[in-house]
């Protein structure tokens, strides 16, 4: 789950870290209210679940309150990255001396928290990754010990030479950490961390990605879900409790279990073809999740072809087939369906669905052929 910049930011605040302060505005009049109480002098931030605002025009500062008023006016509204800007953030602005980048994320090879940071801040890190390897300072850390100060003051000591500004950056890092662990994320962001003339370390930006499965104990961070930034398909399919994640391709797969659905998305690319999504209706036997998955696949204009792949287990391939026959009973189909049930009453399912006019095959080999060559 992707949080907004300033949810982060009142995490950041709650762990002790420098953040500038800042309120949220929907409508410009609110906008200018709130640069007014800052003094005039704002940042009118697009709060959206995307990087690179800047760049997009999403992040403008603003000399006077009726400048951020007609900021906010330009900005709300906007679309970034194909998402519609609702909400900006108004933020006193700061003067920047320099601009460094500290992240930490889960890392999958080594399982653990890694950090990453480097002078070459304000810019995407995986810009700076790809281009200027040895800018990033990178630290795994053992979740046992947490992040210890003297790993904090070698990961500060490449971003700064001034000690003050060193053990600024040490602090902050391990308020980061803290924040991270805390709030169950996969990943924790400051980018820019300035400098001000005058010497201060501060957060000026701030991104957070929440694990998904840490939420069912943490309310609080669960809260934070902003469904307006979320595609409509992925919410409907929380709501039904189906596994789905909405990918690029024209190839929508329903499939039960999330070991199948990934071994289907690599048959599908194996025979050149691309999964519109990954969907994992899960072991029980509903026909009202097939309607669902039905439902949330047909409305992805990409599909041109759905493809069922079952392997009945407690799943039964008979209640699959009448999820199938009452869901497109229930909706005009505008793509083929292609089928492959076996397994549990495989039998009964593929009767279910001949009746019906359907055909099903047992083998997934040739039905997912079948769907790459009807997707093209
Ligand atoms: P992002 O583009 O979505 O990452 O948004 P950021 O919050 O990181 O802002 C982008 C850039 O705008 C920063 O790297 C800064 O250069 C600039 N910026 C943001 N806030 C301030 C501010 O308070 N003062 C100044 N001078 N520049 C700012
Ligand atoms: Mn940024």
């Amino acid at each position: 789950m992707n949080i907004h910049e300033y949810q982060a930011k009142e995490i950041f605040r709650r762990h002790g870290m420098p953040v500038p302060p800042g309120d949220i505005a929907t409508t410009p009049d609110r906008a200018g209210e709130l640069a007014r109480t800052y003094g005039g002098s704002v940042v009118v931030k697009a709060q959206v679940h995307a990087g690179g605002r800047g760049k997009a025009g999403g992040v403008k500062l603003a000399k006077s309150a009726d400048e951020a008023r007609s900021h906010a006016e330009k900005i709300l509204g906007m679309e970034i990255k194909g998402l519609t800007v609702e909400k900006v953030l108004v933020t006193p602005t700061e003067d920047i001396a320099s601009e460094a980048y500290v992240g930490v994320i889960v890392d999958r090879s080594s399982k653990r928290p890694v950090f990453m940071v480097s002078r070459e801040g304000g810019i995407d890190i995986e810009e700076v990754a790809a281009t200027n390897p040895e800018a990033i300072r990178r630290l795994t850390v053992d979740p046992r010990y947490g992040l210890l100060p003297f790993q904090a003051y070698w990961l500060a000591a490449s971003l700064y030479d001034d000690v003050k500004q060193q053990r600024a950056a040490a602090k902050i890092m391990g308020q980061l950490y803290e924040a991270f662990i805390a709030s169950g994320a996969s990943l924790a962001e400051i980018n820019p961390l300035i400098t001000t003339p005058s010497g201060e370390v501060k957060a000026i930006d701030a991104k957070m990605n929440i694990d998904d499965n840490e939420l069912f104990r943490r309310k609080d961070v669960e809260a934070l879900r902003d469904t307006s930034s979320e595609p409509p398909s992925e919410i409907k399919a929380r709501e039904a409790s189906l596994t789905y994640i909405k990918l690029d391709g024209s190839i929508g797969a329903v499939v039960n279990g999330a070991g199948l659905a990934m071994a289907t998305m690599d048959l599908i690319k194996f025979y050149g073809g691309e999964p519109a999504n990954f969907l994992d209706i899960g072991g029980s036997s509903n026909p009202e999740k097939v309607v669902n998955a039905l439902d949330i696949i047909t409305s992805d204009p990409n599909v041109t072809v759905i493809l069922f792949n079952i392997f009945g287990g407690i799943t039964r391939c008979d209640d699959v087939a009448n999820g199938i026959v009452t869901a497109t009973g229930q909706m005009e189909m505008k793509v083929p369906l292609v089928i492959r049930l076996t397994g549990t009453n495989e039998e009964e399912g593929v009767r279910i669905l001949e009746e019906a006019g359907f055909s099903a095959s047992t083998s997934m080999d040739d039905v997912v052929k079948r769907a790459v060559e009807q997707a093209q």
